[in-house]
């Protein structure tokens, strides 16, 4: 097949570029490199299968694809808070020129939306029926809201065009090829640890959330991608379980390290979901899926490709 990734150099985006080449698709990798790098796909470039376009999801395109990953879209809320009005553009332009090529081509298309669709959630853990807790005018709102808008095409493109979609909610995702300036707070404890720096906890670190390594989120997408079923357009939990404080956290990154660790507590930012933890129901009846890393195996791994690019 032939496939479209947009975000394609991100994090994620890399990830999965190279595990649908290994799978024998041709693959095309769409970004504008605000927060993706060539570093994280430059090993891909040698391969005839592979072809990157520098563009922008604002703006359309005209491609001939059979399958659409949309993925184009800051992660970090440093990043994208960075301009906020482009956040709220690139998922909104982002999906209609995506999905809107999807229709034309008649290509399968799955959106990559988030755990923050639920916003500070007043049910917990979260299942997919759950609307959310959002607020519409805070500084977070730029990436919830716009995710939320971009459900709601994928949506609508489907009820009322026949597009063959897919919606994934992925919960908090690490793993290498986090930018060490990423400002995400696995990427974040992982660098400071490494250069002796104290860790960095917002507020009092009691706030909560589940990590998931990235294999097991890419193995979750390909399945749901892949899958046919009645109710497979409506939205599906993907993300480890296992519930962590910021303080627990940063104690599992000095076992990674085996480091002792200091930590400072710094201001928490504005709209800080207070807990976060995905039911997973869904995708283990859907999918046959559940995560297989542990958070303890995840953090070794992230921490040698960490300490192999910044030393430490
Ligand atoms: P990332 O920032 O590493 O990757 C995003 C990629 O999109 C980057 O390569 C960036 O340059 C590209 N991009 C941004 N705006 C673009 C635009 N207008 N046009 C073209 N390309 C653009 O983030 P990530 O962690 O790899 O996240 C990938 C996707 O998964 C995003 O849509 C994000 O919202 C979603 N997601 C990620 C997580 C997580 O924990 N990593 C959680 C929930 C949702
Ligand atoms: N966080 C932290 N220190 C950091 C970065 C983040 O304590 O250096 C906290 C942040 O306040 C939030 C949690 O870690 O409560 C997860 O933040 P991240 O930005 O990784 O993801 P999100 O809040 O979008 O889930």
């Amino acid at each position: 097949m032939r496939i479209l990734v947009t975000g394609g150099a991100g994090f994620i985006g890399s990830h999965l570029c190279e595990r649908l080449l290994n799978e024998g698709n041709e693959v095309i990798a769409l970004d504008n490199f605000f927060t993706g790098r060539r570093e994280n796909i430059v090993h891909l470039l040698d391969n005839h299968q592979f072809e990157l376009i520098r563009h922008d999801v604002t703006e359309p395109i005209l491609l001939e694809v059979d399958q659409i990953y949309n993925l184009a879209c800051p992660a970090s809320p440093v990043h994208y808070q960075y301009n906020p009005v482009k956040t709220v553009k690139t998922s909104v332009m982002g999906a209609i020129n995506m999905l809107g090529m999807a229709k034309r081509v008649r290509a399968r298309i799955f959106q990559a939306s988030t755990s923050e669709v639920y916003g500070d959630p007043l049910v917990h853990p979260q299942t997919e029926d759950y609307f959310g807790n959002v607020n519409c005018i805070g500084n977070r709102s730029c990436y919830d809201e716009g995710k939320r808008v971009a459900e709601t095409l994928f949506m609508d493109y489907h009820r009322q065009n026949g597009v063959d979609t897919r919606i994934v909610r992925i919960f908090n995702t690490y793993g290498p090829k986090m930018l060490e300036n990423d400002g995400r707070v696995v990427s974040n404890f992982i660098v400071q640890a490494l250069r002796g720096e104290e860790l960095t906890i917002y507020g009092t670190g009691n706030q909560t959330r589940s990590f998931c390594y990235i294999d097991d989120l890419i193995e979750g997408f390909i399945r749901l991608m892949n899958t046919e079923a009645e109710d497979i357009h409506l939205p599906v939990n993907i993300g480890n379980p296992g519930e962590f404080t910021m303080n627990e956290l940063a104690t599992e990154v000095g076992k990674a390290i085996g480091k002792d660790i200091t930590v400072k507590n710094m201001p928490l930012p504005q709209d800080d979901p207070k807990q976060r933890k995905p039911n997973i129901e869904r995708a283990k009846n859907l999918l046959g899926w559940s995560p297989t890393v542990p958070l303890a195996e995840g953090l070794r791994k992230t921490v040698a490709y960490f300490a192999e690019r910044i030393g430490g």
